[in-house]
């Protein structure tokens, strides 16, 4: 902190003596650099060179300034091309609203965040425009920074992002995020650490945002970084007790279908069956939409009614949220998700007939390895050669062979390939895995014992 200003700086120069206004605009530049500080300083300096380097500082922080720029002409330096003012602004129509699934993101402004200076107690500073404070020439904190109320807003016009600000490694001065040479002390800010954002505030469509509370958030987050981890909270033991018993009855699920034990069984008996599935041609009632009835229906009855329902959008919910961006700025927008109501659908609905070809019964033979193998006969309706109402067709056969075993106390049936079953004799023993909890033989597992 120095309490000279540039006026006693041009005054030491107005006098003559540029060796005081050297020692002053040192100690004034620490504090503050101003493009018109180095200009002074380029004066009060010995050397072409050191003028040439107060010049250079002066157009870093102001790469555009004409003042600057003629005098380091006169000194036979050409300066760099004015860059382009900041690339591509102009988003003169808003942006459009970015849609993601169901939600919508209406833009809604950049703007200022504000800060409070922590060496000399200026309030609401201006987080972009003021890089250091304007009373005592501090750097800005962005721990200090905090959200302005609604009221408090300052918008930035044209706003372009250039990363989030970064700390000089060197100084520990606030710099922007593209910057690459520290503008205070001249260091690579390559190294450089960002700024740390604040979490992101929502707020609802009919409330205002307050202005944030710095010294309630920088006093939870002391605490939060002495403070023991929070104990996660516990579940009541009832949810224990539910996911112990899904558990465990999954386990007996498995455990029943996968447990099983060998077994011998001896052949008590031998049983065959052979049966014929039988279709019949008939009339069968049927209800659908009126457009997407069969061609042949008949004895059609129309009626307009609801047929279900669909979402149709009414309106949306939103929500108002402001995101720091790290540079001295936030970004507020709107959320919004569309809300759906459900409205009826009609159409034409027919009841008809039809006549189709379904299941109707079971012919079937059975006997024991004594009586001989035989298809039962269908005795189709029609003799199965005409399709009209009441008349019959074949739609399937099947053959089992099942064998009788006992095992000790105990009774199985096993259906099994037919060479098995012939080649099997009476008492003959198999082996056979059962199943521990039901009982239940696996007769794919079926084989003479001891082969
Ligand atoms: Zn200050
Ligand atoms: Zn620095």
């Amino acid at each position: 902190m120095t309490d000279y200003t540039l006026e006693d700086v041009r005054a030491a120069l107005g006098r003559g003596d540029k060796a005081t206004a050297r020692q002053m605009v040192d100690l004034v530049l620490k504090d503050t650099p101003t493009v018109e500080g180095w200009l002074l300083a380029a004066q009060a300096v010995e050397t072409r060179d050191d003028a040439i380097a107060c010049l250079q500082m002066a157009l870093r922080l102001d790469p555009a300034n004409a003042e600057v720029r003629a005098q380091l002409q006169q000194l036979g330096v050409t300066p760099p091309p004015v860059p382009a003012p900041e690339a591509v602004p102009a988003p003169s129509t808003p942006p459009a609203p970015v849609r993601v699934g169901e939600t919508t993101t209406y833009d809604e402004g950049v703007y200022e965040m504000l800060w409070d200076c922590k060496f000399c107690g200026t309030e609401k500073l201006l987080g972009k425009t003021h890089k250091f404070c304007p009373t005592c020439g501090a750097t800005q904190d962005p721990e200090w920074r905090y959200f302005p109320s609604d009221d408090e807003k300052v918008a930035v016009k044209d706003h372009v992002f250039v990363g989030e600000d970064k700390m000089c490694p060197s100084c520990n001065s606030l710099m922007a995020g593209n910057v690459e040479f520290c503008t205070r002390c001249g260091a690579p800010q390559t190294e450089a650490a960002r700024a740390k954002k604040l979490s992101t505030r929502t707020r609802g469509m009919n409330e205002k945002f307050d202005r944030e509370d710095r010294d309630a958030r920088q006093l939870a987050e002391a605490r939060g970084l002495n403070a023991p981890a929070p104990k996660a909270k516990g579940r009541p033991w009832w949810v224990y007790g539910i996911i112990l018993l899904v558990v465990a009855g999954i386990g007996f699920a498995l455990f029943s279908i996968f447990a099983k034990r060998e077994t011998v069984g001896t052949v008590q008996a031998f049983e065959w069956e052979r049966s014929i599935s039988i279709d019949a041609f008939s009339a069968v009632p049927g209800r659908s939409v009126c457009t997407s009835m069969p061609v042949d229906a008949y004895s059609v009855s129309r009626s307009y009614e609801q047929v279900g329902s669909r979402s149709v959008p009414d309106g949306e919910d939103c929500s108002m949220q402001q995101i720091d961006q790290g540079d001295g700025t936030f970004r507020q927008q709107r959320v919004c998700t569309t809300r759906y109501r459900q409205e009826p659908v009609y159409d034409y609905v027919c009841s008809y007939v039809v006549n189709r070809w379904t299941p109707s019964r079971t012919a079937r033979n059975t006997g024991t390895k004594e009586t001989a193998l035989s298809w039962p006969d269908p005795a189709l309706a029609c003799g199965g050669g005409a399709t009209r109402l009441g008349c019959e067709r074949e739609s399937g056969r099947n053959e089992t062979y099942t064998l009788k075993f006992n095992a000790g106390e105990k009774r199985y049936d096993c259906a099994v390939p037919f060479n098995l079953w012939d080649n099997a004799r009476l008492e003959q023993a198999f082996t056979f895995q059962v199943g521990i909890v039901f009982d239940n033989p696996d007769c794919s597992t079926v084989q003479p014992a001891g082969g």
